[in-house]
């Protein structure tokens, strides 16, 4: 059973009856039920196997093959007690979401009186016909290899009736084809550079992480109106309609009471989140109508984005269930708010300090200070390959839009750690962060209020919340990886740099901790431009951002130029991340990706207006035209013009959008087959870019005025209006 980008949640949960068990039991009886957990491997394998998969899973030592033979049959174990009959490796291709290729327990050949198999080397290694995903030159075609390898840090699970086993996806000679492989070993990296400077400090001994908690935005629609709308199916955004006069002007959304129907499926969700062991803590409404998000308590960074890729998935056939089709696209609607997914970010221990957050004493705020100098330092010097980490086709209609963050990256520290930096850079020695105060409201019955050491800047792209960095860029489709990634690694080269520097004055004899201090205050010193407090959708802070030499690139494909620089290469193979050639097939792949997008998108517009749009106007074009000819018959050559006046202007202004938009069509036409005869690299991207968006948005007006002028009741497609509120 051989199936590709089959979407195994879909078809499983879509048959199951919606249990109704999650208002009335608690949490803790079903939470992680689906998960191979250490509850599961208490049951299911021995104590000496535990205690060598615990090894693996908290330190990375490998696993020896009797060691996943034992593995293997306690999780097979597990999985048929739970009806499941199927299983496959699951992995993170750079096309987006996961990709499963199932294969069946049953060996029709086995002898054994069991014949459900499943081995250790199954479990750890699968080599899927996968020369169907994009590898950006990695593989030719003849050798078409690839591998995906159990990643045992993060635990399997099931749904429906496939056991899930979450790897890597690996080219024949090793080449990394997907998000997982580089995040992993991106974690490494900073984890070995932050220890150390810990050790530097007195510290030694500690593990550090990355940790993510992601907050999804997302929006539902109506199955129904989204099947009548061929752009939603086909793009995921629509490519036409003219905004609803009422749409998020009120902001009475936001926070706003969720409706019954859409709570009903957010309980759904959250209960399959639950069973799944994704710790979802909050929802609510957000800015525009029919817009939502849901946000876990953070976790391991490899953790989350395996939660945050699964919920994804749920999400849809969970909201198929509701006859609600979910929106992920970072743009389904012009003139609306997008969606993002703001990744809060943060390096700790395991002991449970985080590197991010100010202390009581001067030694662990030095350290508090040191891993926000050297975070910033990183952004800064590669500020434009951070943001090419979100740049994709529908990410850029958000940025730049006065609704999310500019396409400049900049990093917000709020009023308290700002002062503390600028009084650093003036003072020999340490000096203090304000705490978190307390401040009576004056009302009896309500407690002291606690407020952070921080306030909040929404236009900030990289903002300091108190113990983490909120990088806001990232688009809701998106996978985590792509970003957290490229920041794990720039921190862990940054701080490599800080380290040689703080030894080489150790070494001569001064005090390692005196040293730090002095190291850190000229660290800020050097990257004080990327700091920037004030309103990042202003059209000053664009001529401010270029004078201090930040990237302010808009177009996707330039941006991808930031994968393969000197300095970008040399950053991945120090940390031994990514290799240039790693590097060039990523933004081969990237750019693949938007030229097949942005063709798409204009094809389906060139359907829609053809087939859809243009006849209709032109009916309703003719019932007007036989209405000013019946004027003129009755009332006669002379009087019929005061009757039919706004009429014939109506015609002039609809038969002038019908033939721009059908000549508009035909150019676009003719564009796009001959940017597609050139192929999909770069120069085909900008072409993409440069010429076809703006004929996409231009030919978007005509339609949107005739969706005005026609008659509401011909027209073919569900309005703005229809299809953003939810009742
Ligand atoms: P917001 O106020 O930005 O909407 P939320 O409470 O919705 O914040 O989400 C914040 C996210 O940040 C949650 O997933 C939370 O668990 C996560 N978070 C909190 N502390 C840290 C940390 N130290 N490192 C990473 N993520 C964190
Ligand atoms: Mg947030």
């Amino acid at each position: 059973m051989v199936n590709f980008r089959f979407d195994a949640v879909q078809r499983a949960t879509a048959k199951e009856p919606i249990e109704a068990i999650a208002p009335s039991r608690e949490t803790s009886d079903y939470y992680g039920c689906n998960v191979f957990n250490r509850a599961a491997m208490r049951k299911y394998l021995d104590a000496d196997t535990r205690r060598t998969i615990y090894e693996t899973i908290e330190r990375g030592a490998t696993l020896d093959t009797t060691v996943s033979e034992y593995v293997a049959a306690g999780m097979k174990r597990w999985a048929i007690d739970h009806g499941v009959t199927h299983y496959t490796h699951w992995f993170q291709p750079l096309t987006g979401g996961t990709a499963e290729k199932h294969d069946s327990f049953a060996d029709p050949r086995a002898r054994d009186e069991s014949i459900e198999k499943f081995s250790g080397k199954l479990l750890c290694q699968q080599e899927p016909d996968a020369s169907s995903f994009p590898s950006g030159g990695l593989r030719n075609t003849f050798e078409a290899r690839g591998y995906t390898a159990w990643d045992p840090s993060s635990p399997a699970f099931i749904i429906g009736d496939t056991l899930c086993i979450p790897t890597v996806f690996v080219s024949y000679a090793g080449e990394a084809l997907d998000y997982k492989t580089p995040l992993l070993k991106s974690d490494a990296a900073v984890t070995r550079a932050a220890s150390e400077l810990l050790t530097l400090m007195g510290m030694p001994g500690e593990v550090t992480h990355s940790y993510l908690g992601w907050e999804q935005e997302y929006f539902l629609v109506d199955k129904d109106l989204y099947s009548q709308r061929p752009d939603l199916v086909l793009t995921d955004r629509t490519l036409i309609g003219h905004v609803s006069s009422k749409n998020q002007q009120l902001e009475d959304h936001y926070f706003g009471s969720i409706p019954a129907r859409v709570m009903e499926f957010m309980r759904d969700l959250e209960f399959e989140c639950y069973k799944l062991g994704i710790p979802v803590k909050t929802r609510h409404n957000e800015v525009a109508p029919g817009q939502y998000e849901i946000a876990p308590v953070y976790e391991t960074s490899n953790l989350a984005i395996d939660h945050n890729l699964l919920l994804m998935s749920v999400m849809k056939s969970v909201a198929d269930k509701h006859s609600f089709a979910v929106l992920l696209h970072e743009k389904p609607y012009a003139g609306v708010n997008g969606s993002g997914k703001h990744c809060n970010w943060s390096i700790g221990t395991e002991s449970g300090i985080g590197l991010f957050s100010p202390g009581k004493t001067d030694s662990e705020n030095l350290r508090f200070l040191c891993f926000m100098a050297n975070t910033l330092k990183a952004v800064y010097d590669n500020n434009a390959l951070l943001k090419a980490s979100v740049m994709t086709a529908s990410n850029s209609h958000r940025l730049g839009a006065n609704e999310a963050p500019p396409a400049i990256i900049s990093s917000f520290l709020g009023t308290q750690v700002h002062a503390a930096f600028e009084e650093l850079l003036k003072s020999k020695d340490m000096v203090k962060i304000a705490g978190k105060k307390g401040y009576s409201l004056g009302i009896p019955q309500i407690p002291e209020l606690i407020v952070d050491n921080t306030d909040r800047n929404r236009t900030s792209p990289f903002a300091f919340t108190g113990n983490r960095f909120e990088f806001r860029a990232v688009g809701s489709s998106a996978n985590c990886s792509g970003p957290i990634t490229i920041l794990n690694t720039l921190l862990a080269y940054q701080l490599e740099q800080f380290i040689a520097v703080v030894k080489k004055r150790v070494k001569a004899g001064e005090d390692p901790l005196r040293a730090i201090l002095d190291e850190t205050r000229e660290t800020y010193r050097s990257c004080q431009a990327i700091c920037f407090d004030g309103n990042g959708y202003s059209e000053e802070w664009k001529i401010e951002a270029k004078k201090r030499g930040l990237d302010c690139e808009s177009s996707v494909p330039v941006c991808m130029d930031a994968y393969t620089t000197k300095q970008t290469v040399k950053i991945f193979e120090t940390e031994k991340v990514l290799t240039k050639v790693e590097l060039e097939s990523r933004k081969e792949v990237f750019l693949e990706i938007y030229c097949k997008r942005i063709s798409i998108e204009a094809k389906t517009l060139g359907d829609l207006v053809t087939n859809h749009v243009i006849p209709v106007a032109i009916r309703y074009q003719n019932i007007l035209l036989e209405n000013v000819k019946n004027l003129k018959e009755i009332y006669g050559e002379k009087e019929f013009k005061k009757y039919a006046a706004s009429q014939l202007d109506l015609i002039k202004c609809i038969s002038e959008d019908i033939s721009a938009a059908e000549s508009e069509i035909d150019r676009l036409d003719v564009l796009v087959e001959k940017i597609e005869a050139n192929g999909e690299g770069r120069a085909a991207a900008v072409q993409y870019h440069d010429k076809v968006v703006p004929m996409l948005e231009n030919i978007r007006t005509h339609v949107d005025s005739l969706e005005l002028m026609v008659d509401d009741q011909m027209w073919p497609l569900p309005k703005y209006r229809e299809l953003l509120f939810i009742h």
